[in-house]
Protein backbone atom coordinates (compact mmCIF):
# COMPACT_ATOMS: atom_id res chain seq x y z
CA UNK A 1 0.00 0.00 0.00
CA UNK A 2 0.96 3.81 -0.92
CA UNK A 3 2.54 5.14 1.93
CA UNK A 4 0.37 8.35 3.59
CA UNK A 5 2.31 11.32 2.68
CA UNK A 6 1.71 15.03 3.66
CA UNK A 7 2.28 18.68 1.57
CA UNK A 8 2.51 21.87 3.53
CA UNK A 9 1.53 24.47 1.64
CA UNK A 10 4.55 26.69 -0.11
CA UNK A 11 3.47 29.78 1.74
CA UNK A 12 1.56 29.28 5.35
CA UNK A 13 1.32 30.13 8.93
CA UNK A 14 2.54 33.48 10.61
CA UNK A 15 2.72 36.73 8.56
CA UNK A 16 5.11 39.38 9.36
CA UNK A 17 2.41 41.65 10.54
CA UNK A 18 1.20 39.28 13.20
CA UNK A 19 5.28 37.77 13.93
CA UNK A 20 5.72 42.09 14.35
CA UNK A 21 2.72 42.91 17.10
CA UNK A 22 3.62 39.74 19.06
CA UNK A 23 7.31 41.25 19.17
CA UNK A 24 5.85 44.55 20.51
CA UNK A 25 3.78 42.61 23.30
CA UNK A 26 7.40 40.42 24.30
CA UNK A 27 8.91 43.60 24.17
CA UNK A 28 6.38 45.39 26.88
CA UNK A 29 6.04 42.27 29.04
CA UNK A 30 10.02 42.79 28.82
CA UNK A 31 10.40 46.48 29.74
CA UNK A 32 7.91 45.82 33.06
CA UNK A 33 4.74 46.58 31.92
CA UNK A 34 2.67 44.36 34.15
CA UNK A 35 -0.14 44.97 34.61
CA UNK A 36 -0.51 44.87 30.41
CA UNK A 37 -3.51 45.20 28.75
CA UNK A 38 -3.96 44.81 25.00
CA UNK A 39 -7.18 46.30 23.70
CA UNK A 40 -9.41 43.54 21.64
CA UNK A 41 -7.51 40.11 20.82
CA UNK A 42 -4.07 41.02 19.44
CA UNK A 43 -4.00 38.47 16.56
CA UNK A 44 -7.44 36.31 15.79
CA UNK A 45 -5.96 33.01 17.64
CA UNK A 46 -7.29 31.25 20.69
CA UNK A 47 -3.82 29.32 21.14
CA UNK A 48 -1.73 32.69 21.24
CA UNK A 49 -4.11 34.60 22.97
CA UNK A 50 -4.47 32.45 25.78
CA UNK A 51 -0.63 31.68 26.14
CA UNK A 52 -0.64 35.80 26.23
CA UNK A 53 -3.13 35.45 29.28
CA UNK A 54 -0.95 32.56 31.71
CA UNK A 55 1.29 35.31 31.08
CA UNK A 56 -0.25 38.13 32.51
CA UNK A 57 -1.76 40.03 29.87
CA UNK A 58 -5.32 41.18 30.09
CA UNK A 59 -7.71 41.91 26.70
CA UNK A 60 -10.27 44.13 27.13
CA UNK A 61 -12.80 45.71 24.61
CA UNK A 62 -13.09 49.18 25.93
CA UNK A 63 -10.37 50.91 26.96
CA UNK A 64 -12.13 52.59 29.43
CA UNK A 65 -11.75 49.20 31.72
CA UNK A 66 -7.97 50.02 31.34
CA UNK A 67 -6.46 51.49 35.04
CA UNK A 68 -5.11 55.12 34.61
CA UNK A 69 -1.68 55.10 33.78
CA UNK A 70 -1.41 51.09 32.66
CA UNK A 71 0.39 50.23 29.31
CA UNK A 72 -2.54 49.69 26.41
CA UNK A 73 -1.46 47.57 23.29
CA UNK A 74 -3.49 48.62 19.94
CA UNK A 75 -3.91 44.96 18.18
CA UNK A 76 -3.04 44.49 14.81
CA UNK A 77 -6.10 44.94 13.32
CA UNK A 78 -5.91 48.77 14.22
CA UNK A 79 -8.18 50.81 15.85
CA UNK A 80 -9.87 53.99 14.89
CA UNK A 81 -8.28 57.64 15.67
CA UNK A 82 -11.21 58.44 18.35
CA UNK A 83 -10.64 55.50 20.45
CA UNK A 84 -6.77 56.12 20.46
CA UNK A 85 -7.44 59.67 20.95
CA UNK A 86 -9.32 59.16 23.96
CA UNK A 87 -7.00 56.29 25.45
CA UNK A 88 -4.55 58.44 25.17
CA UNK A 89 -5.49 61.31 27.49
CA UNK A 90 -4.40 59.09 30.38
CA UNK A 91 -2.81 55.71 29.27
CA UNK A 92 0.62 54.51 27.88
CA UNK A 93 -0.50 53.62 24.40
CA UNK A 94 1.86 51.23 22.04
CA UNK A 95 0.26 50.63 18.75
CA UNK A 96 1.04 47.13 16.89
CA UNK A 97 -0.77 47.87 14.18
CA UNK A 98 -0.04 45.94 10.83
CA UNK A 99 2.02 48.40 8.61
CA UNK A 100 -0.19 47.37 5.89
CA UNK A 101 -3.82 47.99 7.93
CA UNK A 102 -1.99 51.18 8.53
CA UNK A 103 -2.27 51.67 4.60
CA UNK A 104 -5.40 51.55 4.13
CA UNK A 105 -6.69 53.30 7.34
CA UNK A 106 -4.18 56.17 5.91
CA UNK A 107 -5.30 55.79 2.21
CA UNK A 108 -8.94 56.24 3.35
CA UNK A 109 -8.35 59.34 5.18
CA UNK A 110 -6.58 60.63 1.96
CA UNK A 111 -8.63 59.79 -0.47
CA UNK A 112 -11.95 61.16 1.67
CA UNK A 113 -10.27 64.34 2.15
CA UNK A 114 -9.00 64.91 -1.35
CA UNK A 115 -12.94 64.38 -1.65
CA UNK A 116 -13.12 60.80 -3.90
CA UNK A 117 -15.92 58.37 -2.56
CA UNK A 118 -14.66 56.04 0.01
CA UNK A 119 -15.95 52.40 -0.97
CA UNK A 120 -14.74 49.72 1.90
CA UNK A 121 -15.53 46.08 0.86
CA UNK A 122 -15.15 44.28 4.16
CA UNK A 123 -17.19 42.42 6.90
CA UNK A 124 -19.26 44.79 9.39
CA UNK A 125 -18.17 44.18 12.53
CA UNK A 126 -14.53 43.42 12.33
CA UNK A 127 -12.22 45.13 14.28
CA UNK A 128 -9.94 46.28 11.20
CA UNK A 129 -13.03 47.78 9.44
CA UNK A 130 -14.06 49.44 12.65
CA UNK A 131 -10.63 50.97 12.37
CA UNK A 132 -11.05 52.20 9.04
CA UNK A 133 -14.39 53.57 8.94
CA UNK A 134 -12.78 55.87 11.65
CA UNK A 135 -10.15 57.49 9.69
CA UNK A 136 -13.16 59.33 8.22
CA UNK A 137 -15.70 61.45 8.90
CA UNK A 138 -18.89 58.90 10.37
CA UNK A 139 -20.98 57.61 7.16
CA UNK A 140 -18.44 58.63 4.81
CA UNK A 141 -17.36 55.68 4.14
CA UNK A 142 -19.88 53.10 2.39
CA UNK A 143 -19.51 49.76 3.80
CA UNK A 144 -20.52 46.76 1.18
CA UNK A 145 -19.76 43.20 1.66
CA UNK A 146 -19.86 41.75 -1.69
CA UNK A 147 -21.83 42.66 -5.30
CA UNK A 148 -25.02 42.22 -4.05
CA UNK A 149 -24.73 45.49 -1.96
CA UNK A 150 -23.93 47.38 -5.18
CA UNK A 151 -27.75 47.81 -5.92
CA UNK A 152 -27.97 49.94 -2.43
CA UNK A 153 -25.39 52.31 -2.90
CA UNK A 154 -26.53 56.04 -4.24
CA UNK A 155 -25.71 56.52 -8.18
CA UNK A 156 -22.40 57.70 -9.17
CA UNK A 157 -22.24 61.22 -8.27
CA UNK A 158 -19.14 61.78 -10.99
CA UNK A 159 -16.63 62.07 -7.58
CA UNK A 160 -13.55 59.49 -8.31
CA UNK A 161 -14.40 56.35 -6.29
CA UNK A 162 -11.83 54.82 -4.40
CA UNK A 163 -12.23 51.20 -3.57
CA UNK A 164 -10.34 49.57 -0.60
CA UNK A 165 -10.66 45.90 1.02
CA UNK A 166 -10.40 44.55 4.22
CA UNK A 167 -6.83 42.95 4.36
CA UNK A 168 -8.04 39.61 4.46
CA UNK A 169 -10.60 39.08 2.13
CA UNK A 170 -10.73 36.29 -0.90
CA UNK A 171 -8.54 37.52 -3.38
CA UNK A 172 -10.53 36.76 -6.20
CA UNK A 173 -13.58 37.49 -4.92
CA UNK A 174 -12.19 41.11 -4.76
CA UNK A 175 -11.60 40.62 -8.64
CA UNK A 176 -14.94 39.84 -9.13
CA UNK A 177 -16.31 42.83 -7.13
CA UNK A 178 -14.19 45.30 -8.79
CA UNK A 179 -15.10 44.07 -12.15
CA UNK A 180 -18.80 44.82 -10.69
CA UNK A 181 -17.82 47.96 -9.53
CA UNK A 182 -16.54 48.99 -13.20
CA UNK A 183 -20.21 48.38 -14.44
CA UNK A 184 -21.81 50.90 -12.24
CA UNK A 185 -19.06 53.11 -11.80
CA UNK A 186 -17.09 55.06 -13.88
CA UNK A 187 -14.05 56.39 -12.50
CA UNK A 188 -12.36 53.86 -10.08
CA UNK A 189 -9.06 54.22 -8.40
CA UNK A 190 -7.27 50.64 -7.10
CA UNK A 191 -3.47 51.47 -6.67
CA UNK A 192 -3.08 51.13 -3.08
CA UNK A 193 -4.77 49.06 0.33
CA UNK A 194 -5.92 45.97 -1.46
CA UNK A 195 -6.30 42.44 0.16
CA UNK A 196 -2.56 42.33 1.74
CA UNK A 197 0.81 40.04 0.10
CA UNK A 198 0.67 37.31 2.97
CA UNK A 199 -3.11 36.73 2.42
CA UNK A 200 -2.86 36.55 -1.53
CA UNK A 201 0.46 34.37 -1.14
CA UNK A 202 -1.55 31.87 1.65
CA UNK A 203 -4.52 31.89 -0.75
CA UNK A 204 -2.65 30.82 -3.93
CA UNK A 205 -0.29 28.25 -2.40
CA UNK A 206 -3.60 26.50 -1.34
CA UNK A 207 -4.92 26.08 -4.58
CA UNK A 208 -1.55 24.67 -5.91
CA UNK A 209 -1.94 22.26 -3.03
CA UNK A 210 -5.20 21.60 -3.91
CA UNK A 211 -3.95 19.97 -6.99
CA UNK A 212 -1.65 17.03 -5.27
CA UNK A 213 -4.03 15.93 -2.32
CA UNK A 214 -7.07 14.12 -1.75
CA UNK A 215 -7.87 16.48 1.58
CA UNK A 216 -6.41 19.49 3.02
CA UNK A 217 -6.73 20.87 7.02
CA UNK A 218 -6.68 24.44 7.60
CA UNK A 219 -5.08 25.55 10.69
CA UNK A 220 -6.70 28.85 12.05
CA UNK A 221 -9.40 29.44 14.44
CA UNK A 222 -12.90 29.93 13.69
CA UNK A 223 -13.29 33.53 14.14
CA UNK A 224 -10.25 34.35 12.24
CA UNK A 225 -10.86 35.75 8.47
CA UNK A 226 -7.60 34.76 6.67
CA UNK A 227 -8.25 31.22 8.14
CA UNK A 228 -12.20 31.00 6.85
CA UNK A 229 -11.08 32.48 3.53
CA UNK A 230 -8.18 29.47 3.40
CA UNK A 231 -10.92 26.82 4.05
CA UNK A 232 -13.22 28.48 0.95
CA UNK A 233 -10.20 28.94 -1.21
CA UNK A 234 -9.55 24.96 -0.75
CA UNK A 235 -13.18 24.05 -1.17
CA UNK A 236 -13.11 26.46 -4.51
CA UNK A 237 -10.64 24.45 -5.80
CA UNK A 238 -13.11 21.25 -5.63
CA UNK A 239 -10.81 19.69 -2.25
CA UNK A 240 -12.26 18.40 0.62
CA UNK A 241 -11.16 20.29 3.73
CA UNK A 242 -11.74 21.04 7.16
CA UNK A 243 -10.54 23.73 9.63
CA UNK A 244 -9.30 22.93 13.14
CA UNK A 245 -8.08 25.36 15.68
CA UNK A 246 -5.73 22.89 17.31
CA UNK A 247 -4.03 19.55 16.39
CA UNK A 248 -5.67 18.04 19.42
CA UNK A 249 -9.33 18.22 17.66
CA UNK A 250 -8.43 15.81 15.19
CA UNK A 251 -8.44 11.39 15.56
CA UNK A 252 -7.45 9.02 13.45
CA UNK A 253 -10.41 8.02 12.17
CA UNK A 254 -11.21 11.27 11.03
CA UNK A 255 -8.52 10.90 8.07
CA UNK A 256 -9.73 7.13 7.08
CA UNK A 257 -8.71 6.61 3.71
CA UNK A 258 -6.78 9.56 2.95
CA UNK A 259 -3.29 9.10 2.00
CA UNK A 260 -2.05 12.54 0.34
CA UNK A 261 -2.90 15.32 3.10
CA UNK A 262 -2.50 19.19 2.22
CA UNK A 263 -2.11 21.43 4.97
CA UNK A 264 -2.35 25.31 5.21
CA UNK A 265 -2.20 27.39 8.42
CA UNK A 266 -3.88 31.00 8.75
CA UNK A 267 -2.24 34.03 9.18
CA UNK A 268 -2.42 34.47 12.53
CA UNK A 269 -1.03 30.61 13.30
CA UNK A 270 2.07 30.16 16.02
CA UNK A 271 4.56 27.64 14.25
CA UNK A 272 4.22 25.89 17.20
CA UNK A 273 0.75 24.66 16.64
CA UNK A 274 2.34 24.06 13.03
CA UNK A 275 4.80 21.79 14.16
CA UNK A 276 2.26 19.68 16.79
CA UNK A 277 -0.09 19.14 13.95
CA UNK A 278 2.49 17.72 11.61
CA UNK A 279 4.02 15.48 14.66
CA UNK A 280 0.51 14.65 15.60
CA UNK A 281 -0.10 13.61 11.54
CA UNK A 282 3.30 11.01 11.62
CA UNK A 283 1.95 9.55 14.44
CA UNK A 284 -0.76 8.31 12.09
CA UNK A 285 1.70 7.55 9.01
CA UNK A 286 1.56 10.91 7.01
CA UNK A 287 5.31 11.43 5.77
CA UNK A 288 6.03 15.03 5.16
CA UNK A 289 6.76 15.06 1.24
CA UNK A 290 7.92 17.14 -1.10
CA UNK A 291 6.96 15.60 -5.22
CA UNK A 292 3.46 15.49 -6.60
FE1 LIG B 1 -0.71 42.47 8.17
FE2 LIG B 1 -1.70 40.97 6.18
FE3 LIG B 1 -0.71 39.82 8.38
FE4 LIG B 1 -3.03 41.18 8.51
S1 LIG B 1 -2.63 39.28 7.37
S2 LIG B 1 -1.31 41.28 9.98
S3 LIG B 1 -2.60 42.85 7.04
S4 LIG B 1 0.47 41.06 6.86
Amino acid sequence: MDKRRLFLAESMGMCNGVRRALDIVDRALAAGHAPLYILHEIVHNNFVVECLRRRGVFFVEDPADVPDGACLILSAHGTSPQVRAAAEKRLQIVDATCPLVRKVQQTAFEAEKAGERVILLGHAGHPEVIGILGHCPPGTIELVRGPGDLANLPPDDGRPVRLLTQTTLNADEVAVFQQKLAEVFTDIRLDRAQVCYATRDRQQAVRELAKKVEYMLILGSFHSSNAARLLETARKADVAARQIDTPEELVAGDLAGIRKLGLSAGASVPDELVDRTVARLAEWGFVLSREG
